[in-house]
């Protein structure tokens, strides 16, 4: 038997991958199911982008590049971050990764060492933790409730910083929950956050055009600027472009840190793929317009979805603020139905009774929720609430 390293053994496979190989498994099997687990936009690729990558790709640019990106991607994202954030620069503080995953991955293991503290506000995008154990660091989470909207407090923010304390992870809109905080509430993180110099921030801004309000969008350096030289900005063009299996993220952020993880990604996955990258900067320069329209769809979805779980007896669901989850609570569900005792149980009840595919809400770390992607058809998903609706009611 082989033995294993601890490392490996301290983590778990990420569990809304397990749910949709898990529905992909039972349809093999001919069982009729609809999936509502997976991360990703159900639209295709915009043709400006695909177009840009066949070029690339017929004009030979098939070779290794610089390892933190093209120069063409980097120029392109720091006239993003100029642009639409109103954040400056320079390319040594910018780093291309194989999407949004990496970018947090080489951040852990360029900054942590054995037992040092990474805050992650909980309902949390599940990867975190694990990325943060791969790296001998120690996930310390902030739970929130639906009262709150799911959003830390600065009393609980400040409460949960000790000397280990190395980096705070905000995702805002958030996956699961789809709540975005807004500049007062950053602002009032971002005092208590004055008062530690040493603790860093990660600011993941995956979800930033996929909103449903027209206000502008802000993260913690639109609201706290004296933050600049301890913040890290992620971001990618997987969620917002329809992208998910081009693996392409980017980070910026102070050069040294920034330098840190190149130097670990020199090491692993070298540079991201040549043609992705062409793809991107096509993405970026290409206008949002393609992105509103899946905006508006996402949007109109948001809005069934939310009063159609609201509906259903026992299910709480507040609306989001933006990315293509919903996030009801099933607690009262839970309590008071013998054929299932946790969140767990429930999503393989709904799987089997009603063949529907949700993550339990405790992969997220908040036992007793669900997540639901609303990011496929309309008629889809009324089939689906309908079914989880029969099956709980019956
Ligand atoms: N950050 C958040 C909050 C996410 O939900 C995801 C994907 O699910 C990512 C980062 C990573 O995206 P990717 O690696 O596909 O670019």
């Amino acid at each position: 038997d082989v033995l294993l390293s601890d490392r490996v053994n301290s983590i778990k496979p990420s569990p809304t991958l397990a749910v949709t190989n898990r529905a992909a498994e039972l349809r093999a099997e001919g069982k009729d199911i609809i999936g509502l687990g997976a991360g990703e936009p159900d639209f295709d690729t915009p043709d400006h982008i695909k177009n840009a990558a066949i070029e690339a790709l017929n004009n030979g640019f098939t070779k290794y590049t610089a390892v933190d990106g093209t120069p063409g991607l980097k120029k392109a994202i720091i006239n993003k971050f100029q642009n639409e954030n109103g954040l400056s620069y320079q390319a040594n503080q910018i780093l291309v990764s194989c999407g949004g995953k990496q970018s947090f991955f080489n951040l852990s293991l360029a900054l942590l060492n054995e037992g040092d503290e990474v805050i992650i506000p909980a309902p949390y995008w599940v990867s975190y933790p694990d990325m943060v154990l791969v790296a001998d660091g120690k996930p310390v989470i902030i739970t929130t409730t639906q009262e709150q909207r799911f959003k830390i407090t600065p009393e609980q923010l400040e409460e949960a910083i000790t000397p280990r304390t190395r980096l705070v992870v905000l995702n805002s809109p958030s996956n699961p929950t789809g709540v975005a905080y807004s500049l007062s509430e950053l602002k009032a993180l971002g005092e208590v956050l004055a008062k530690y110099p040493d603790v860093l921030i990660a600011t993941d801004d995956m979800y930033e055009h996929i909103r449903f309000n027209d206000e502008p969008f802000v993260n913690i350096l639109n609201a706290c600027p004296n933050l600049y030289d301890r913040t890290i900005v992620l971001n990618g063009v997987s969620k917002a472009f329809s992208m998910t299996g081009w693996r392409i993220g980017y980070a910026a952020g102070p050069a040294k840190l920034i330098g840190a993880m190149k130097k670990i990604q020199s090491q692993s996955t070298s540079n991201p793929t040549s043609i992705s990258q062409v793809a991107s900067q096509a993405a970026l320069e290409g206008g949002n317009d393609c992105v509103k329209d899946m905006v508006i769809a996402f949007k109109e979805r948001h809005n069934y979805v939310v009063a159609a779980l609201n509906d259903i007896k026992g299910v709480e669901c507040i609306p989001a603020d933006g990315t293509f989850y919903a996030f009801p609570s099933f607690q009262h569900v839970i309590d008071n139905d013998d054929r299932f005792n946790n969140d767990i149980e429930l999503a393989e009840f709904l799987l089997g009774e009603a063949g529907v595919a949700l993550v339990p809400g405790s992969a997220f770390g908040a036992a007793g929720n669900m997540r639901l992607s609303f990011a496929t058809s309309m008629d889809v998903l009324k089939d689906a609430i309908a079914r989880i609706k029969k099956a709980l009611e019956s």
